[in-house]
């Protein structure tokens, strides 16, 4: 999936879970950052042609892409603030989640080789018709909580 996909999808899941856990403003931002994190080791994707030193070192959808990646580094975010690490868990799910759909899929619990596959090719017509729901969804959320 695209970086704005999970963008949006990551917004769409704090929204949601706001209605039912008291959550300080900030944990939206780390929502974000573990939404959009996970692909940092992909030297096709924005973050990972930022910090390509680490792309270099992990393979495209192996362990950060599992559940182990993301207990782990969720943890470690968890250590300095634990609504930081609670945010960062939520989006780094949300983007696992995503990616799940994706003819490439992931394997989830990773060192296991069992993969995850769904049907959609990441940046394809599909993708924008989920990217156009979830935007209309997140809008939709946003003027419901303002009025
Ligand atoms: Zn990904």
């Amino acid at each position: 999936m695209l970086f704005r996909t999970h963008v949006l999808f990551g917004v769409l899941v704090w929204f949601i879970l706001d209605r039912f856990v008291e959550m300080p403003g900030f944990v939206l931002g780390f929502v974000l950052l573990g939404s959009v994190f996970v692909d940092v080791d992909s030297l096709k994707s924005k973050v990972g042609k930022r910090l390509w030193f680490v792309a270099w070192f992990l393979r495209h959808r192996g362990f950060l892409h599992s559940l182990v990646g993301c207990l782990v580094l969720s943890s470690v975010v968890g250590l300095f603030n634990l609504w930081a690490g609670f945010g960062f868990f939520i989006g780094y799910v949300s983007h696992l989640v995503l990616d799940c759909f994706t003819c490439m899929g992931l394997k989830v619990f990773w060192p296991f080789g069992f993969r995850v596959r769904g049907f959609i090719r990441s940046g394809s017509w599909v993708e924008d018709v989920l990217f156009v729901l979830v935007l209309l969804l997140d809008v939709w959320l946003v003027f419901n909580s303002l009025f």
